[in-house]
This record gives C-alpha cells, sequence and structure tokens, in this order.
C-alpha cells in the first residue's frame, strides 16, 4: 500500500526529511512558464546525479502527459537532467530515492491554463502521476510530496507563476497532489496485474487484467484494440 506524505520547509530541508522517512519516491509538481503564450510541451526535471529509474519514470510520465493533452515532450525525451541550466537540480539532487520534478503544463498558454484550473484537468494530471508511481514502486511504500515554490522558509509568499486568466502555479500543483494522495491512499492492493483500460472522460467503461507478456495491439485505422486470450 502507498502512503503519503507532503513535505514542507526549505527544498534541501523537505529531501532531508523524506530521506529521513525512507520514502521509495519523491516527486515536486511544478508547472512550466514561458516569454511565449504558445509554448506547449512536457518535461521533467531529474537530479544531475539522478539514477535510471528517476529518469525511466521521469520519460514515462512526460510522455503519457503529452499524449493525453495532444502536446509535445521536450528536452532529452522528456527529460532535463540536471534542470534548465541548474535550476531545479537543488530540488532533487539531495534525494537519497527516485526523485522528479514536474512541468507537465505551462501556466503561461491560455488553453493549459483553462486546463490546469479545470476539475477534468486536475483530474488526468493526478492520474497520470498516480500510475507513473504504480509503474514504478510496484511495491508501494511512502510516497514524498513537494509542492514547488510554496511552504518555503525563505520566501513564505512564493506562488511561482502567475496562470494565464488567473491563479498561481503552486496553488494548482497543490491541488493536483492533494488529487494523487487520495487516489494512491485508495490503492488496496500492490503489485496488482497489468490491466486494460478504456475511460470516457472520468468515466471508466471497460477494464480487464492481462498478462504481463501479452502483446495488446491498437489499429487506430480499424479502430480495433486486440487483446490476446490469455
Ligand atoms: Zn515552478
Amino acid at each position: 500500500m502507498y502512503k503519503v506524505k507532503f513535505y514542507k520547509g526549505n527544498y534541501a530541508a523537505r529531501q532531508r526529511k523524506a530521506n529521513n522517512d525512507n520514502a521509495v519516491a519523491y516527486i515536486e509538481h511544478h508547472f512550466n512558464s514561458s516569454s511565449s503564450s504558445t509554448a506547449s510541451y512536457a518535461v521533467v526535471v531529474t537530479g544531475s546525479n539522478a539514477s535510471r529509474t528517476s529518469k525511466n519514470w521521469g520519460r514515462w510520465y512526460a510522455k503519457a502527459v503529452a499524449r493525453f493533452f495532444g502536446t509535445q515532450v521536450s528536452g532529452d525525451d522528456g527529460i532535463l537532467v540536471g534542470g534548465w541550466n541548474g535550476r531545479g537540480d537543488g530540488n532533487l539532487k539531495h534525494t537519497n530515492m527516485p526523485a522528479i520534478l514536474l512541468e507537465p503544463l505551462f501556466a503561461s498558454n491560455p488553453q493549459h491554463a483553462e486546463i490546469i484550473r479545470s476539475t477534468s484537468g486536475q483530474d488526468a494530471l493526478a492520474r497520470i502521476l498516480t500510475e507513473s508511481i504504480q509503474r514504478f514502486f510496484p511495491a508501494g511504500g511512502l510516497i514524498a510530496f513537494s509542492v514547488g515554490h510554496k511552504y518555503k522558509k525563505s520566501n513564505p509568499d512564493d506562488r511561482g507563476a502567475a496562470l494565464a486568466g488567473g491563479g498561481t502555479e503552486a496553488d494548482y500543483a497543490e491541488k493536483v497532489l492533494k488529487k494523487a494522495a487520495a487516489m494512491l491512499q485508495e490503492i488496496d492492493e500492490i503489485g496488482t496485474e497489468r490491466t486494460i483500460r478504456v475511460m470516457q472522460g472520468d468515466q471508466l467503461l471497460f477494464e480487464t487484467p492481462v498478462d504481463e507478456d501479452t502483446l495488446v495491439v491498437w489499429d487506430p485505422d480499424r479502430g480495433l484494440l486486440s487483446i490476446p486470450e490469455s
């Protein structure tokens, strides 16, 4: 099972506390910002000392977000190792466990900002994050969450970038993390089977377990998802 704890204080202190608690994974949530209002991509920052697990996990998350929202990934196949010219590295490099910093959408892009303010957008982001944690940390454990910008002793009023049309990066990052925390804590089976799901919006239409080694094929021309019999 998963336990979730939110870490507050300055960034290095958050990471040290998560280390002391033996957290299995560390996530800091942000939204991106650019002087261009059309910037539109997903990227994940990893520490300069990131493990292979952190890199694979970050790429998995960035690609899943880009596919879902119809955007692209940036950086090195979805990740920026060591941050933007070093920015972001200090938010992660003190962790002993796999750690990623999320930049799924742009606060500065009006269309992205609408998604970020919407319940359905927050739910989708929380679900992708939750699935990424299940995928990379199937044995469960303590998951450490950090809301970017907010709750720093050094700058208590920082809320990060302004969302186009109203709101702040940090307040919405916190909403997404709270939803993900609720989803993770509802999971009662660890190491569950691989599952195929069909969703319409937030509605689950179909769900079936499949063998871990089976090849599931989606044919977009036929509109057919083929699941071999197990
Ligand atoms: Zn930020």
